[in-house]
């Protein structure tokens, strides 16, 4: 469960706080996280897999504040990486090094030598001529690591949206699983970079297992095969994707995904592999909302308008991908409660109106609903933002020199701030004009 429920009397409450408090301490737009949803969600995560005792490492790119990427570590967590600032950010957060891995299909050579320093567990490799720098660079340093080769399955889920599906043939990241066997049979034997493991990431969110078990059928089989020339099998990394829930707001059920995962996996962990999984979204989505106030109401068209302090600056997902994020004022009277965020039925609709909720950028994207049922807004109201823990601040910019929203964090009965509200100062940063000789 997340924590982010209404009172009988109808104030939102994050945890033990009350949400009109927190905003008239730190004001709006604001990122606000449940530590406790976070470490629930991790806990129940790797209870769910326990069978294979995954190592589970974080997709930190999902969600980046180092306090709360430091929770989960306290908790055992790993952190996977795209970048070396991501990895950065991880060894800021406490991760233990090897518990790191990087995948990512540009890495730059400034990248791969800081991550190598860093002494990082796993890279997950994503092309010939990529394998071939980093085993260079691993040369010159004389640095043994390990890799996985990050194969694309070629399966996808329907439900996945184009922009972000990633394990499709022709898709730029990693290789095609036919090029796996040449690749392991020219790279397999290299003296720095151990090539004992296979890597996938199909797509996110997928709502289903049924792309998780046509691909690790495939990887698996990819495996045997290796195994069989003689290759020494050491990793075997799903990846992330799994789903998280943007309109009723519970998180999804991993017990599902773990029962057909599991039995597919179960041979190879007994046989000594390791299994790696890399969760975001479905750890970081349903932990943090964003909290907004609305500006203005008005009529365009036949179109009624809510325009509220935050939009694409601060939460690209409808305008980058359509996402629909589930939203209901912070304050709601007593027939507009809401326990499961089910409104669409007939009853839960009367009295509603429709509203386009829209941000001050000006870009007609910039949008966050279109045509909400939603109870009646008026100017200062206060509007949560569901879901909005995955992709959300990570994502956001000082596009038309909007400062970005302060992130709260919450744990029980406390508020902590962790990241300053950002001021009209912060728009010069790095400004100083000097010139280069
Ligand atoms: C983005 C990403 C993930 C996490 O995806 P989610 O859908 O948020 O779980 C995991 N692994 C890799 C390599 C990624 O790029």
């Amino acid at each position: 469960m997340d924590q982010f429920n209404y009172s009988p009397e109808g104030v939102l409450h994050c945890e033990d706080i009350n949400i009109n408090s927190l905003v008239e301490k730190v004001g709006t737009p604001l990122y606000v996280y449940s530590a406790n949803s976070f470490r629930d969600h991790y806990k129940r995560f790797k209870e769910a897999f326990a069978a294979i005792d995954p190592l589970i490492c974080f997709s930190i790119k999902t969600c980046n504040n180092i306090h709360l990427i430091q929770e989960l570590v306290e908790l055992g967590s790993g952190i996977d990486t795209v970048s070396g600032g991501e990895i950065f950010l991880a060894r800021q957060a406490n991760t233990p090094a090897d518990k790191i891995v990087y995948a990512g299909i540009g890495k730059t050579d400034e990248e791969i030598a800081y991550a190598l320093d860093e002494g990082i567990g796993v890279f997950n490799i994503e092309s010939e001529e990529e394998f071939e720098n980093i085993s260079r660079i691993a040369a010159q340093k004389k640095k043994r690591i390990k890799a996985a080769l990050r194969v694309t399955p070629d399966v996808i889920d329907a439900r996945t949206h184009d922009k972000t599906k990633t394990g499709n043939r022709g898709s730029k990241f990693g290789v095609d699983i036919e090029r796996a066997k040449a690749f392991f049979n020219t790279y397999g034997k290299d003296e720095y970079v151990d090539l004992c493991g296979v890597h996938i990431h199909i797509g996110s969110p997928i709502y289903t297992p049924k792309p998780y078990e046509l691909a690790i059928r495939k990887i698996t089989s990819l495996i045997d095969y290796l195994t069989d020339q003689g290759h020494d099998m050491k990793i075997i990394d799903i990846g992330g994707g799994y789903s998280a829930d943007y309109s009723l707001g519970m998180s999804p059920k991993w017990e599902e995904f773990a029962e057909v995962i599991v039995p597919l996996l179960k041979p190879y962990y007994d046989k000594g592999m390791q299994v790696i999984m890399e969760p975001g979204r479905t750890i970081s989505a349903n932990s943090g909302v964003l909290l907004t106030e609305v500006n203005y109401v008005k009529k365009g068209g036949d179109k009624q308008f809510a325009v509220v302090n935050t939009g694409m600056h601060h939460l690209l997902r409808p305008a980058m991908y359509e996402a629909e994020h589930f939203m209901w004022p912070g304050n709601v009277e007593k027939k507009h409660l809401i326990s499961e965020r089910i409104i669409d039925k007939e009853e839960a609709t009367k009295g509603l109106e429709k509203y386009d909720v829209v941000g001050p950028i000006c870009e007609s994207s910039d949008y966050l609903a279109k045509g909400r049922n939603l109870p009646q807004l008026k100017r200062g109201d206060l509007l949560c933002i569901f879901t909005a823990g995955a992709y959300g601040m990570v994502m956001s910019s000082q596009y038309n020199a909007m400062p970005r929203p302060a992130e709260v964090m919450i744990d029980g009965e406390e508020i902590f701030l962790i990241r300053e509200r950002e001021s009209y100062q912060d728009l010069l940063t790095g400004l100083e004009k000097r010139k280069i000789d």
